[in-house]
Formats: structure tokens, C-alpha cells, sequence
């Protein structure tokens, strides 16, 4: 008969599976030159990799080597120096390193009453974050798993306090609710609109590209009270344009509506101090996003949420049901209580295990070093024949064009600096033209590393 412990115990076998796993880890965490690597198609994972699910199981060696050299590789490293499409990732070692013990610890980082020392130090990092971004001590937050359920969820307590305090006042929803945001504002607020069944209307940023608070007001003016949030943008994914966020935060101040800032790439910016000015008004705003995972060096996923008073999106979150009674009915902080989500991951602890160990310093010179690197490229770019930039760079995303290029030579282009394992650099769009597109994230990435992209493009 099957041992119903037998993955639990402590025998030669289970720690010889501890230990060649753990030594996986460390070797891939260690690696010298981290292979890009690229996709494999269905079929051919079929025939590599089918199988693995048996009556008997396959064995730790088996499944383990299958990993390392079928199904990794079958994954682009979005870590890679190379790596510049999307947005990509740049985990500190101390952070990958340390996302390895949160597993090991099965700590539940839901409540307070499981796991306060986890709840503690997230909230130590959502401090320092919101003191950085100039919101007043008492706002508080929690990690989600990404920015699209930062968004969703700092939304639906916008929309609940809006609702609130109709109710006060003895009127009830109007017909649709309404969410104000930039046409240059991130998919997921729309996505955000289509679950929540509210509407988005759009305002047009300027010639500079970013929203100002009179296109915002002309459009809160048509809608009136039925809008319940202004979302402002600080850093669009395509180009890093950070909006005009404190005019934006007078005219939704001025109508008290709610301001929710999107900051999921971008906001990382404001730990420079000389880029602090380009997010003015943040500091006013109702609710906030950053991703970890993306420019601030953590692993895969995590989304720092933050509202001004998590007291009200306390309101809108907190699930009731019986058997959460002890938990809910006290006054425990519980990051549960905040987002769309009840069990959790302390997904907030690779952040603050790599923030104490390095400091603050540490991150403010690894942001520094990609705004400063986009520069650089960006005049180099201005300077190559037959290569011209699209826009000036503002944070650290860069988008050009190869002059006489057409769309289906641009994924050739590209399809082939991923075949020679170079970059991964697709081309993306802008007014229905092709483009492409540096997003520099990690401090691996070199001037040397992009020059020897742009030379595949003479
Ligand atoms: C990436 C991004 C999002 C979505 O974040 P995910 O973590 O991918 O869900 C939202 N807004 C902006 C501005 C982003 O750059």
C-alpha cells in the first residue's frame, strides 16, 4: 500500500529531492550568461514532454531534468540582457533568492492572525513606497499579483465609495458608472471597466502625449456625477509618458471624484530624485499602483496597491462568510481585506528581503541607470542614418523606426535576432505605423548590448 506520508517524510528519498532541486535553483540563480532560449511549438512539446502524468509519477530526476532541458528552455528568460520587449524583468539575486524561502515557509499572508511577521514587513515596504510617492502616513495597501487586479481592485473601491456616499444623500447609482482615463491609458483599465460593467470614456492626451486636466475636465463635465474615478497614467507602457498628474488632481479634486494613479511601470521612476517633479500630484492621489515585478527588481508576481484611506476600500473588499468570522471581526490589519483576492502569497517578502539588504540607494541607482541608458541610445538612434526616433524618451522606454521598412520586414528583423539568440525586441505599433521598441529595465542590459541590436538593422 501506498505510504500516505511519503511525500512529507524526512526519508533519503524526499531530501535527496530537497537537495537536487534547491541546487537546481542555485545553479539557474548563478547562471554566467543567461540563455534567452525561445518557444517551442505545442507539437513539439507533445513529442518532448508528454507523458509526465502517470499513476506512479515519472520520479524527481526525471521530471526535474525534463525541466531543465525541455521545458525552461521552451521559455524566453525575461531576465535577459537582450530582453527588451513588453516590459521585461530584472529580479535582484537577493529577491529570486529569497521568493524560494516564502515557499519553503507555507506562511499564509491573508491575515494577521496567520502571518503578522510577513503582514509586518510587507507593510514596512508599502510604507516606504507611499512616504517616496508623498502619501500621507495612515494609507496603507497590499501586494496583488499584478497590475491589471491593482487596477480592478482599486477601482471597485473607488466605486463603492462613490456609491457610498450617493447612498448617504439618499440617491442610488446612476444609470451607468463612468471611469475617466486617457486614450493612452494601459488595456487593463478597460478590462478593469468590462468586469466591473462600467463605462470608459476616453480623454485625448495632447501633442506632447500626455493627459492634461482640461481635456479630463471638459470630459467629467459631460458626465457628471455618474463618474466615479480618474485615472491618471505615470509611465504608458508603449512610450513612458507620465501624464499631467497634478492638473489632473485639481479638476478631480474640484468634483470630488476619486484619482487613481497607474504607475504599474512608471511610478518606479519617482525613487530618482531628479525625476520626482514629473509626478507631481501623486502625492493627492485616492489610490496607486506599482508593479515590483516590473522596475523594481522582484520576481514574478507583484503589485503594490495603495489607497489613501484603506479604511473605505476596507468596505468595498472585505468578504463575510462564517468561518472568516474570527478573522474579520477584529481590528487586525489583513491584506486580504483590500483587493479582489483572499488567500495570498506574501508575494511582497523577495521585495523587502532585497530592499533591506541593499537599501534604498541600490534601487534609486538601478532605476537611474536605465532612464540614463534610454537616453544615450535614444541620441545614438538620432544619429544613424536610416533610423529615426519616435519620440524623445522620458523614462526608460525607447520607440524608433527603420526608414523603408515595412511591417512584415519588421518581424523578419525580428524573428531573426531572437533565432541568433542576440535580443528579444518585437515590433509594436503607434498611429497604425510599425515601430520598435526598447523597454530597458535591467541593469544588465549595456550601450554595447544595444548597439549590437541596432547594427542588425543597417
Ligand atoms: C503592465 C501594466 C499594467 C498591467 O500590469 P500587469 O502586472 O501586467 O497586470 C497596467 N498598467 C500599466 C501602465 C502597465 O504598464
Amino acid at each position: 500500500m501506498t505510504d500516505p506520508a511519503r511525500m512529507h517524510d524526512l526519508s533519503p528519498e524526499t531530501t535527496a529531492i530537497v537537495d537536487d532541486v534547491l541546487d537546481y535553483a542555485r545553479r539557474r540563480e548563478l547562471y554566467h550568461d543567461v540563455p534567452l532560449d525561445k518557444p517551442l511549438t505545442q507539437r513539439e512539446l507533445v513529442r518532448l514532454a508528454s507523458g509526465t502524468i502517470t499513476e506512479e509519477g515519472i520520479g524527481a530526476r526525471r521530471a526535474a531534468g525534463l525541466f531543465e532541458n525541455v521545458l525552461a528552455p521552451a521559455c524566453l528568460s525575461t531576465d535577459h540582457p537582450g530582453y527588451l520587449s513588453f516590459i521585461p524583468s530584472a529580479p535582484s539575486k537577493a529577491a529570486t533568492a529569497f521568493d524560494v524561502i516564502v515557499s519553503a515557509s507555507s506562511v499564509y499572508g491573508g491575515s494577521w492572525q496567520e502571518g503578522a511577521g510577513v503582514v509586518y514587513a510587507e507593510n514596512e515596504v508599502l510604507r516606504w513606497l507611499a512616504a517616496e510617492f508623498g502619501l500621507p502616513a495612515g494609507s496603507g495597501g497590499v501586494f496583488v499579483q499584478g497590475g491589471t487586479i491593482g487596477n480592478l481592485s482599486a477601482l471597485v473601491a473607488a466605486r463603492d465609495a462613490a456609491r457610498r456616499r450617493r447612498r448617504a444623500q439618499g440617491r442610488d447609482d446612476p444609470a451607468r458608472w463612468v471611469v475617466v482615463c486617457s486614450s493612452e491609458a494601459h488595456s487593463s483599465i478597460a478590462a478593469a471597466a468590462s468586469v466591473m460593467d462600467i463605462d470608459v470614456a476616453t480623454a485625448e492626451p495632447d501633442a506632447d502625449g500626455r493627459l492634461h486636466g482640461d481635456a479630463v475636465a471638459a470630459v467629467l463635465d459631460a458626465y457628471g456625477d455618474a463618474v466615479m474615478a480618474v485615472v491618471a497614467t505615470g509611465g504608458t507602457t508603449n512610450f513612458g509618458i507620465v501624464d499631467d498628474i497634478d492638473t489632473i488632481a485639481d479638476v478631480a479634486a474640484d468634483r470630488a471624484v476619486w484619482l487613481h494613479v497607474d504607475g504599474a511601470y512608471g511610478l518606479a521612476a519617482m525613487l530618482v530624485p531628479r525625476m520626482r517633479s514629473a509626478f507631481l500630484g501623486v502625492e493627492r492621489a485616492d489610490s496607486l499602483i506599482v508593479d515590483p515585478h516590473k522596475w523594481l527588481f522582484a520576481p514574478y508576481d507583484a503589485c503594490a496597491l495603495i489607497y489613501r484611506d484603506p479604511a473605505g476600500a476596507r468596505l468595498a473588499h472585505t468578504q463575510h462568510a462564517e468561518y472568516l468570522d474570527p478573522l474579520t471581526d477584529g481590528a487586525d490589519w489583513n491584506p486580504s481585506d483590500l483587493a479582489i483576492q483572499l488567500t495570498r502569497r506574501a508575494r511582497g517578502i523577495p521585495l523587502w528581503f532585497s530592499l533591506a539588504t541593499h537599501g534604498a540607494g541600490q534601487y534609486r541607482a538601478a532605476i537611474e541607470y536605465g532612464i540614463d541608458l534610454a537616453r544615450r541610445i535614444a541620441d545614438e538612434i538620432e544619429a544613424r542614418p536610416g533610423l529615426s526616433l519616435v519620440r524623445d524618451p522620458q523614462l526608460s522606454v525607447v520607440v524608433f523606426r527603420r526608414e523603408g521598412w515595412d511591417a512584415a520586414t519588421y518581424r523578419a528583423w525580428s524573428d531573426k535576432l531572437l533565432d541568433d539568440q542576440i535580443g528579444f525586441v518585437v515590433p509594436s505599433s503607434h498611429n497604425g505605423q510599425p515601430v520598435l521598441r526598447f523597454a530597458i529595465i535591467s541593469p544588465l542590459t549595456t550601450y554595447e548590448k544595444l548597439i549590437e541590436i541596432l547594427d542588425t538593422l543597417a
